[in-house]
């Protein structure tokens, strides 16, 4: 299982195969996420914003490129 952020005790992946650049979720949580320099988003911190923050801009995404999980396991899709 992924370490968990300290914070929200929540891990982060983005499927980059996926990701198709959109900025969205960087835009949601500009503090969890960037787009690295191949226009795909990369998780800078994943306690840069609330949990329900993160899943919103997990939602967010058009492509559902963004996996969320906590200590009950999924969260998000
Ligand atoms: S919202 Fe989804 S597709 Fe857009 S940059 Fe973020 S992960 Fe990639």
């Amino acid at each position: 299982m992924a370490e968990l952020s300290r914070q929200n005790r929540i891990a982060i992946t983005v499927d980059r195969a996926l990701c198709i650049g959109s900025g969205d979720c960087v835009d949601s949580a500009p503090d969890v996420f960037e787009l690295d320099s191949e226009d795909k988003a990369v998780v800078i911190d994943a306690d840069g914003a609330s949990t329900d923050e993160v899943l919103e801009a997990a939602g967010n995404c058009p492509v559902t490129a963004i996996f969320v999980v906590g200590e009950v396991g999924e969260l998000y899709p």
